[in-house]
């Protein structure tokens, strides 16, 4: 398996009850490694810009709104197969469906306020990376 870089957003909702640590421990426990990490407060134009493809979405107004609430922590993790491996343990998008152990199931409040964001492909994972982190900053 080729080691890969994928994107994580530790979202409002996690940081806000002081749970970054507590995620970080799910990732790290994977076996993925943290080779880049900053809590920001994202703007709106920057928020748009990162969910630019759900634009036409019901849900994308209040997902902006939700995503500048509050900080966000956004990170880049290395590891074999890292963009499915996070996918997988993440847990589904609803986290009533998500499986058990997964960070949307231990602590997502809602299928908006749901705790994390992962990159869905080696493609996106490299473009989401780029907008929010320069070369230097990723020491793997
Ligand atoms: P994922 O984050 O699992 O890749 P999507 O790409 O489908 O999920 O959606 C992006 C984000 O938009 C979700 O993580 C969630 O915060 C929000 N979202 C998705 N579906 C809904 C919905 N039906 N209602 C409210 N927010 C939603
Ligand atoms: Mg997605």
């Amino acid at each position: 398996m080729a080691t890969e870089r994928t994107f994580s957003i530790i979202k409002p909702d996690a940081t806000e009850r002081n749970l970054t640590g507590a995620v970080n421990a799910v990732i790290e426990k994977a076996g993925l490694r943290i080779v880049a990490q900053k809590r920001i407060l994202m703007n709106r134009r920057e928020a748009e810009t990162f969910y630019a493809v759900h634009k036409e979405r019901p849900f994308f107004g209040e997902l902006v709104d939700f995503m500048i609430s509050a900080p966000v922590v956004v990170q880049v993790l290395e590891g074999d197969n890292a963009v499915v491996k996070y996918r997988e343990i993440m847990g589904a998008t609803n986290p009533e469906s998500a499986a058990e152990g997964t960070i949307r199931k231990l602590y997502a409040k809602s299928i908006g306020e749901n705790s994390v964001h992962g990159s869905d492909s080696q493609e996106n994972a490299k473009l989401e990376i780029a907008q929010f982190f320069s070369g230097n900053e990723i020491v793997g």
